[in-house]
């Protein structure tokens, strides 16, 4: 197969990961006989830089043209003073509604090997956690309409958080099919105890549910799914919420693993075409210093060839090389433990790419 990626490395450790990245996505396209072909463009500060904004239209035309777009991490404290609309985080939110990725999907994955890095007690993290949550991305409370006004010698702010059926339907939809391919288990989070919004939600996912009975759904409220991710992590496969909600799950649940630098993640559109990266941002303070941990961004580069091209073997076979280096002992400053080698990013991903080949 052919496939056009396009690449934004971005700012801070985002060339260093990315070129991890690329170097075994080449080493799967040369085992199972693909084509890809890379454009790279600026994102972020170094689009500020250059072009004076943080993407430009040409930019955002290739992510538009590619079959899938992979992003190292954007932003640093040389752009924290620019002005808001041109600062690198819109960079991001751009891209996001451009192409329409509606759908964040953010596994949160504690490697055996690595579960001393976990916050949680071994009885609770037990083998491992493989859990995966789907955010809604572009509906909700942050994309509703914000006012501050006086009313009575006081402000009053109002944050209205809409949602249609087709929205919800959509981001269902992403959810039960994520479930059919991982453990066959979704969880729908809410708060329909008392917000309209979530009535809706739930209403609607009961009745994708029906037309999924290969999946095994059930409710949960968002302030119950908050403790049991602490409480009991390993009972949940899929989770499916909105975007507000989810924005704070995942970030809880990424703290699970302990390592931020272990963490995939993709947007998805309705087409094919989603946006990969790793979950954390651009480490201005370990950047250009060959230490960063590739790994997040290896993992993404997975989920774009399970989710954006329909391959699931190459994707297993990056997930496998990953954990085989793990078990060989080989750690990067941020997850080193007694008795492991250290390495640092280049030859972290030299060591992932010789295991796929
Ligand atoms: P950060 O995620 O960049 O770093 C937090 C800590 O984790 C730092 O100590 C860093 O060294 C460490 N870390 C992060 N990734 C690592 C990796 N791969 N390997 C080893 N250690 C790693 O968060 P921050 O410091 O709050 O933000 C730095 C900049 O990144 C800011 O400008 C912020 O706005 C931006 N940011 C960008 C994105 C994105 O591009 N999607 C996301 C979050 C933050």
């Amino acid at each position: 197969m052919e496939k056009k990626i396009t690449v934004l490395p971005g700012d801070g450790i985002g060339p260093e990961i990315v070129a991890q990245a690329v170097k075994v996505l080449d080493c799967v396209a040369e085992k199972f006989g693909h084509t890809f072909t890379y454009t790279y463009a600026d994102i972020g500060g170094c689009s500020i830089d250059r072009h004076g904004v943080p993407i430009t239209k040409e930019a955002m035309q290739t992510c538009k043209d590619a079959d899938s777009v992979l992003l190292g991490a954007v932003g640093g404290p040389k752009w924290d003073s620019c002005a808001p609309e041109i600062r690198p985080e819109k960079a991001l939110l751009a891209v996001r509604k451009e192409l329409g990725l509606f759908a964040n999907l953010r596994p949160t994955k504690l490697f055996p090997q690595l579960s001393d890095a976990s916050p949680l007690k071994q009885e609770i993290v037990g083998q491992g956690i493989d859990l995966l949550i789907v955010r809604e991305l572009t509906g909700g409370v942050y994309f509703g309409e914000h006012t501050t006004t006086e009313k009575n010698g006081e402000l009053c702010a109002v944050d209205i958080m809409p949602y249609s059926e087709s929205e919800i339907e959509r981001i269902g939809r992403v959810a039960f099919e994520t479930a059919r391919k991982r453990g066959g288990k979704l969880a729908s989070v809410d708060k329909a105890n008392v917000l309209d919004t979530s009535r809706l939600w739930r209403k609607t996912m009961h009745r994708l549910a029906e037309e999924y009975q290969d999946v095994t759904y059930s409710d949960i409220l968002v302030d119950n799914t908050a403790m049991q991710l602490i409480k009991n992590p390993t009972q949940f496969d899929v989770l499916v919420t909105e975007n507000m909600f989810g924005d704070i799950l995942s970030d809880e649940a990424s703290m699970l693993t302990g390592s931020i630098g272990m963490m995939p993640s993709a947007s998805l559109s309705s087409g094919t075409l989603g946006m990969y990266e790793p979950i954390h941002g651009s480490a201005p303070d370990i950047a250009e210093q060959d230490i960063a941990n590739p790994l997040g961004t290896i993992l993404s580069a997975a989920m774009m060839l399970r989710y954006s091209f329909d391959m699931p073997k190459e994707a297993d076979a990056i997930e496998a090389a990953v954990n085989r280096v793990l078990d060989d002992g080989y750690r990067t400053g941020d997850i080193m433990q007694d008795g492991c080698q250290q390495v640092g990013c280049s030859k972290m991903g030299d060591l992932v790419a010789q295991r796929i080949a």
